[in-house]
């Protein structure tokens, strides 16, 4: 059970002694309850505490790591079950499935296709995750040949031939893999000897349970769990059920991420990535079914407590020169992205400045006074505007226009008044006459 912040106090030292880093006891009792710092920080709690404490502020579910050395992939981690209530830390990696039944040729091909695809989404850039190869050939030497070809990717081996999953493990000298195969002891036995994350099977979260209690008293705690379900309904029960199980109860037990077969199924895939797969296998699919999957993960895993930011300095949108008109706006990255396409559209090379809002819109750091004339004057002043244009205007958004006369006296440029809305910037632009 988890105990609150000042449950945690009243079985600390309270010497205050700052050893921990934070300034009293108590700051760091409500460090440890929100999962900000490790319990040995502070080296002087006595041994019957800090068995007590130890269980209680145990994270409910495991963080994996996986993949490549030089840049891990991580998944679990996580504490809630809903995002509104903290955040979701780690999104579910996109496993792209790929048979060693391809002949070599088409393989590589594949392969180099799935590394060379991105996904832009508000300012983002993101690539697929990982590739799943499928020893369909029943060849220990096929499968060897295709996870060669496929080594610079993080790899999800699938076989149920031991000794095939043993050789491929070989060669794989970059990076720790997962392996789904079987549950049984010699395939835990492989993955605690050679570092590898097992997915665990199971045809629902009692077998799961057992799978992994016997996985971890045989040494393995890289683990994730794998329900083998049947159907998006089945999926949504059980995910959710495992997902409770770990968060609500902290059974030891099923406190893993989980592994999802989508396949070819979208809404399958779309279940998975709201509810709760730390994995997803998927067929291969084209690019343009791929991008709307991406762009749901990337709402879903988008910190609710973090406003999304662009950076703010000055951007250039088309083949801009010295007459161009500046437009001023805030970095929210949702007001970047609404204003920028709208400024191409117009077809008018224009100058964008972007000040630092915190991440907040235009009407909202208005009020918060994080968008005034002061800050607006000096990110005029900064950007080094002066020596880009020779005209001396700028634009400010229609929700601003109060700004106006107090800007144009603190950055001595002329202050005109835009639309309140994007939409509004094409015609505005087009009918500006500088
Ligand atoms: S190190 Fe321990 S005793 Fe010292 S302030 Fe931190 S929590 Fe308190």
């Amino acid at each position: 059970m988890a105990l609150t912040g000042l449950q945690i106090y009243k079985l600390l030292p309270k010497t205050n002694c700052m050893k921990c880093g934070y300034p009293t006891c108590l700051a760091f009792a409500m460090a440890l309850a929100e999962g900000r710092v490790a319990l040995d920080k502070c080296p002087d709690i006595q041994e019957g505490q800090r068995m007590t404490l130890s269980e209680a502020t145990r994270p409910p579910m495991k963080t994996i790591q996986f993949g490549l050395k030089e840049c891990e992939c991580t998944i679990g981690g996580e504490v809630v079950l809903f995002r509104h209530e903290k955040t979701f830390y780690h999104q579910p990696l996109l496993a792209m499935l790929l048979s060693d039944n391809l002949e070599e040729k088409d393989f590589h091909s594949k392969v180099e296709e799935i590394k060379g695809m991105e996904f832009r989404c508000a300012g983002e850039v993101f690539k697929m995750d990982m590739l799943a190869i499928k020893n369909d050939s029943g060849e220990a030497d096929m499968f060897v040949r295709s996870v060669q070809l496929a080594r610079e990717m993080p790899l999800l081996l699938i076989s149920q031939d031991l000794e095939a999953v043993r050789k491929a493990r070989g060669v794989l000298t970059n990076q720790r893999p997962v392996v789904l195969g079987n549950s049984t002891d010699e395939w835990m036995d492989f993955a605690v000897k050679s570092d590898t994350v097992l997915a665990i099977k199971g045809r629902n979260s009692g077998e799961l349970a057992e799978r992994s209690g016997r996985a971890q008293s045989l040494g393995l705690d890289r683990i994730i769990l794998f329900p083998e379900v049947r159907g998006r309904k089945e999926a949504l029960v059980t995910f959710t059920q495992c997902r409770k199980l770990a968060i609500e109860k902290r059974d030891p037990e099923m406190g893993f991420p989980l592994l999802g077969w989508a396949g070819n199924d979208m809404a399958m895939a779309c279940n998975f990535i709201c509810k709760y797969a730390g994995i997803i296998v998927l067929e291969p699919m084209e690019y343009d079914e791929l991008f709307p999957l991406v762009t749901l993960r990337f709402n879903i895993f988008t910190d609710p407590q973090k406003p999304q930011a662009v950076e703010p300095k000055l951007y250039e949108v088309g083949r801009v020169n010295e007459h161009s008109p500046v437009l001023v706006t805030t970095n929210f990255s949702l007001t970047y992205f609404t204003v920028q396409p709208e400024v191409e559209n117009s077809k008018i090379p224009s100058y964008l400045l972007i000040t630092d809002s915190e991440g907040m819109s235009v009407q909202t750091a208005y009020a918060a006074d994080k968008f005034n004339a002061r800050i607006i004057s000096n990110a005029v002043h900064n950007s080094g505007l002066k020596e880009r244009v020779k005209h001396r205007r700028i634009i400010i958004p229609g929700y601003v226009a109060m700004l106006k006369a107090a800007l144009e006296e603190e950055s001595g440029w002329e202050v005109i008044i835009g639309p309140k809305e994007a939409n509004g910037i094409p015609k505005f632009l087009r009918d500006l006459h500088l």
